[in-house]
């Protein structure tokens, strides 16, 4: 059993570390090269620098890693759900025992503060717990039909075998949040990490072979060419399904070469989230608030605060308290003590949101504090709030991605909930007041999956994430998390009674 290496930061402790990562393929419980020998590097975006060499899977590959999932579906679904609940708390514990090695990883590979790392690490860890609990109970039902003759059974079983596709901004939460439930549902399944942040799923691979999952039931193919994997895998009947998790045109082309083969779909897209501070809000509670839901990840997730939207009279006391608490953040290397914000992912990612932040303060934004990136090494942008934001600037409709926030006005709930709704996204959504029925009011009239009431925070793994519109679909964690990898079979029974 692979053991923690935990001890002080150093740079001897992150290269053990990264050693200490399986570099190959997992096909069918083995770690192996790919076909053609292809790698790809993974660097630290923090430095630029390289940190580790990956086998590229084929496409050959792929079809190599579903022949294993495919080859030991039908036993994995007989498996007692015990098994598959116990595997999956194995898990949990062996990864909440690394969670300072997997924490470090990430931080690494990605760029976040150590301490958010860790954070990812609890939540992350906390599907494999919630699943190993939800796997024993995939309840079915049994009734008489209302004319009181035949009998209706119903049982969910096991959907076939599945592609996990997940992004870079959440290395460990975005594979526990697939691989989790369908264990616990007798899925197996052919994972592709995302190319920038493949290392923290490889390090929980093997945790998970650790725990006992047979081989076969997880194959992990990272690649340089993701639609190199996808592509061969959606035209392959044996295939049941594909969860997704990434930006909207991606998930757009996957669910048209999903047709094909009419597979059940998971869709965990992008963002546009809105942050509506009423008048009658507890303003330093929602400028904490605002800072957790703008922050967390550098404001590089889906479910970050996109839009501030403040009503008339508190607009200024609010942005004025919300800048003076960012202004105060400390930008470094993730790993630095006292790190509060990291790089972006990658240059791309910086000029992308820099280039939003100047075309709003072209078109009329002021940036109270921040506005401009960090020179010298590394992608670094400090963080930004823009304040008279015109309603139709680029920045309101765009995922940013970045730690920069745009901040909007309004005057009445209605006009609110009609802003808050004007986007073609509808993920996560805040809403600050200390009027109870309000907050129920704007809950009802505005189109996203999640809402948080006096709060910045909501993702939870008893939760059931995932959003409506061009956000996605179906949604992951909670009860609802396991019905996405199960499909419902029934029975209709003669009646017993007619001999
Ligand atoms: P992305 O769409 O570029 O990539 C996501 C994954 O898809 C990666 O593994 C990538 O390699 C793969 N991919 C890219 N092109 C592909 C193709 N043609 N065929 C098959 N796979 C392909 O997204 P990203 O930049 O990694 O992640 C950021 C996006 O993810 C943002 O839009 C964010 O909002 C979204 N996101 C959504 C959620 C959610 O739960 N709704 C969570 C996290 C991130």
């Amino acid at each position: 059993m692979t053991t923690s290496l935990v001890g002080p930061l150093s740079p001897v402790r992150e290269a053990e570390l990264l050693d200490s990562v399986p570099k190959g393929l997992l096909i069918g419980g083995q770690w192996r090269e790919a076909s053609d020998g292809g790698t790809f590097d993974v660097h630290d975006p923090s430095t630029g620098a390289v940190l580790a060499t990956l086998a590229s899977a084929t496409s050959a590959d792929a079809l190599a890693a579903l022949d294993a999932a495919d080859a030991v579906q039908a036993s994995w679904a007989r498996t007692a759900p015990r098994e598959r609940a116990e595997i999956l708390r194995r898990a949990f514990d062996l990864v909440t025992a690394r969670a300072e090695d997997f924490a470090l990883l990430m931080t690494l590979e990605m760029g976040k503060p150590l301490a958010e790392a860790r954070g990812e690490v609890t939540y992350g860890a906390e599907f494999l717990r919630w699943f190993s609990e939800e796997a024993v109970r995939n309840y079915g039902r049994y009734l008489p039909t209302p004319e009181g003759n035949n009998r209706i059974l119903v049982q969910k079983k096991p959907v076939g075998p599945c592609l996990l596709i997940t992004p870079w901004n959440f290395p460990l939460a975005m594979a526990t949040r697939k691989v989790a439930p369908a264990v616990a549902a007798g899925c197996t399944m052919v994972l592709k990490p995302a190319r920038l942040t493949p290392l923290t799923a490889q390090l929980f691979a093997q945790t998970m072979l650790e725990a006992g999952l047979p081989a076969g039931v997880l194959n992990v193919v990272a690649s340089s060419s993701a639609a190199g994997i996808s592509g061969p895998l959606l035209a392959d009947a044996r295939l049941r399904k594909v969860s997704f998790t990434g930006s909207t045109p991606v998930g757009k082309r996957l669910m048209a070469d999903a047709a094909t083969n009419v597979l059940r779909t998971s869709m965990e897209l992008g963002g546009n989230a809105p942050f509506i501070v009423f008048e009658d809000a507890d303003l330093d509670k929602a400028v904490v608030g605002a800072m957790a839901a703008k922050m967390r990840n550098m404001g590089e997730a889906c479910t970050a605060a996109n839009r501030f939207l403040v009503q008339e009279s508190v607009a200024a006391e609010f942005t004025q308290k919300f800048a003076a608490a960012m202004g105060a953040l400390t930008v470094g290397r993730g790993t630095d003590p006292g790190t509060q914000v990291g790089p972006l992912i990658d240059a791309g990612a910086r000029d992308d949101v820099h280039a939003l932040v100047s075309a709003a303060v072209d078109a009329g934004a002021t940036a109270v504090t921040g506005g401009a990136p960090a020179g010298g090494a590394g992608y670094f942008y400090p963080p930004t709030v823009l304040a008279n934001v015109p309603n139709d600037a680029d920045i309101l409709r765009q995922e940013i991605f970045g730690p920069v926030a745009p901040v909007t006005t309004f005057a009445t709930e209605q006009d609110a909930i009609a802003l808050a709704n004007a986007t073609e996204y509808g993920l996560a959504s805040y809403l600050y007041s200390r009027d109870f029925n309000r907050l129920l009011r704007v809950a009802e009239q505005i189109e996203f999956g999640m809402v948080g009431f006096n709060s910045g925070v909501i993702s939870n793994a008893a939760a059931p994430f995932g959003g409506v519109k061009h956000s996605g679909l179906g949604r992951e964690g909670g009860a609802e998390g396991i019905a996405e990898y199960t499909t419902t079979q029934y029975i209709g029974i003669a009646d017993p009674y007619a001999g």
